[in-house]
């Protein structure tokens, strides 16, 4: 047994993964750089504020190294310190440098060391006499044994018998190490916590600025043939994604157009197909059941073949203008006097015209050489005079004009008919356009092939109309000289592809 269909199911929306949404991967990106951004930062402040806390040590040590001069007396091998122990202020001075201090004759030999000093290691006698043919101060970082970082700063000494020694000074650097410790804990502890704070940021400008996109998306879910009225809102922010709204926005209204025009279509083709077969089969029916001589017989065939004429004729016309734009109608251009084809077509059209009671006259200045298809040529004189005699009221005037200026043909075809409505101008040479409410029968076709044919000869059309005065359509074509060209092809006739 054949199973039960599943019920249609609308194409859904892919699910989307979070992590490779674009709102996490812009949050990512933004993460990832600030928090680069802030290790940078980090190792740069941290070497400035080494930098800063090196050179204080540095101007101590050298201020203090300065002022020994006044406090160390050294005779014949021997050193000790003089001050005046009741001024505080200096005992204080002279008890700091005493913490950690080295004396040293001018060949190396050490004469006298704080106990600091000794802790941290003395210096051999090569480097002393080094420091002191350098002619420079001599600056050594040591650590205790116990861990503590220290700062020696040595040179030399001249003391009051004009004998050369070697003193060092030096001061502990732990202060200096624990105030960048800290700062490296403090920051790198408070770097994930601004990062996050960033990425935090981040997910939610990121979601701010991408929410037109859902909007988008979801309008875009919602479009279908049948609603394609829908349009997103500008936010007037005047950034790439209003741009990109507004893209949208006429790709839907143009998509809307062809919609409607193709439905029109559809209408209309069916409509015009439908009359004539439905007038056919009366006719045929009636002969059938009801005609009795041979008279009857004939005018029943003779009705159904003028339907089926007409028939045909909106077959051929539709065909005609889809091989027109799919460029498979060959042209055969020639050297072609418009003038006689111009009063060729408005003879033919008098007779219509009368029937119609409008006037219909040419003016033609003289000879007009284009380098054209005269099928062509005669089928755009045609059809605009086909449209100006079906949109203009009996009583009406319809005035074709043909003239020469500036390197160009001019082919103007005046009506004073119904005139067309300016929010429809725009559009009556789209395929299948038609004036909404227009009495008259048509399938939209007859401009198309008139816009097709002036563009595929190089000439411009325009239209100006006025709502209930009157229509003229303006065609320019390039002139050509008649003895540049060859001889003028052989006649051939043109057949109207009227809507
Ligand atoms: P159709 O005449 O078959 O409808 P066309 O492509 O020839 O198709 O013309 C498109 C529309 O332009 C027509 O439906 C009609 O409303 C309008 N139009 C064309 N020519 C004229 C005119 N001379 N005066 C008023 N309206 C016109």
């Amino acid at each position: 047994m054949k199973s039960c269909p599943e019920p249609h199911r609308s194409a859904s929306h892919p699910k989307t993964n979070v992590f490779r949404s674009l709102r996490f991967r812009l949050t990512l990106t933004n993460a990832i750089f600030v928090a680069l951004l802030l290790v940078g930062l980090g190792f740069f402040f941290e070497g400035a504020l080494e930098s800063i806390l090196d050179n204080q040590v540095r101007d101590l040590l050298n201020e203090e190294w300065a002022a020994v001069k006044g406090y160390l007396i050294i005779h014949r091998g021997e050193a000790w310190w003089q001050y005046d122990d009741e001024d505080p202020e200096e005992a204080f001075i002279v008890e700091r440098m005493r913490r950690v201090y080295l004396v040293a004759s001018a060949d190396g030999k050490v004469l006298d060391a704080s106990t600091i000093y000794k802790d941290l290691g003395l210096n051999s006698p090569e480097e002393i006499r080094a420091a002191l043919a350098s002619n420079q101060p001599f600056w050594q970082k040591r650590v205790s044994k116990n861990g503590e970082p220290f700062l020696i700063r040595g040179g030399l000494f001249v003391d009051d018998d004009n004998t050369r020694h070697f003193v060092a000074i030096g001061h502990s650097l732990n202060e200096r190490e624990r105030t960048i410790r800290d700062f490296h804990k403090n920051y790198f502890t408070a770097l994930p916590l601004l990062t996050l704070a960033a990425a935090l940021a981040g997910w939610f400008i990121a979601g701010r600025s991408l929410s037109p996109v859902h909007e988008l998306a979801r309008a875009a879910e919602n479009i279908s043939g049948s609603n394609l009225s829908l349009r997103i809102p500008l936010r007037n922010a005047g950034d790439e994604l209003d741009n990109l709204i507004q893209s949208f926005n006429t790709m839907v209204e143009r998509l809307e157009r062809s919609f409607q025009m193709t439905r029109q279509f559809s209408t209309d083709v069916s409509h015009e197909l439908r009359t004539p077969l439905t007038a056919i089969r009366g006719q045929l029916e009636v002969a059938l059941f009801t005609a009795k001589t041979e008279e009857q017989y004939r005018e029943a065939i003779a009705n159904a073949l003028e339907d089926v004429e007409r028939l045909s004729h909106t077959v051929r016309a539709m065909l005609l203008l889809s091989q027109a734009e799919s460029g498979q109608l060959a042209l055969q251009r020639a050297p072609l006097d418009l003038s006689t084809v111009v009063e060729e077509v408005v003879e033919q059209y008098q007779i219509p015209a009368e029937a119609e009671q409008v006037s219909l006259r040419a003016q033609v200045s003289g000879p007009c050489w284009v380098d054209a298809d005269r099928v062509q040529m005669e089928r755009l004189i045609s059809n605009l005079l086909s449209n100006a005699v079906k949109y203009t009221p009996s009583g009406g005037a319809i005035e074709v004009k043909l003239w020469g200026a500036n390197g160009s043909v001019f082919l103007e075809v005046a009506d004073t008919g119904v005139g067309i409505a300016p929010d429809h101008l725009p559009h009556i040479f789209d395929r299948f356009y038609r004036v909404p409410g227009s009495k008259k029968h048509g399938l939209g076709l007859g401009l198309s092939f008139v816009a097709w044919i002036v563009q595929v000869h190089g000439g411009k059309i325009t239209v100006d109309s006025q709502l209930g005065q009157g229509t003229r359509f303006t065609v320019q074509l390039p002139s050509v000289l008649p003895d540049r060209l060859g001889p003028a092809e052989p006649h051939r006739t043109a057949e109207t592809v009227q809507g």
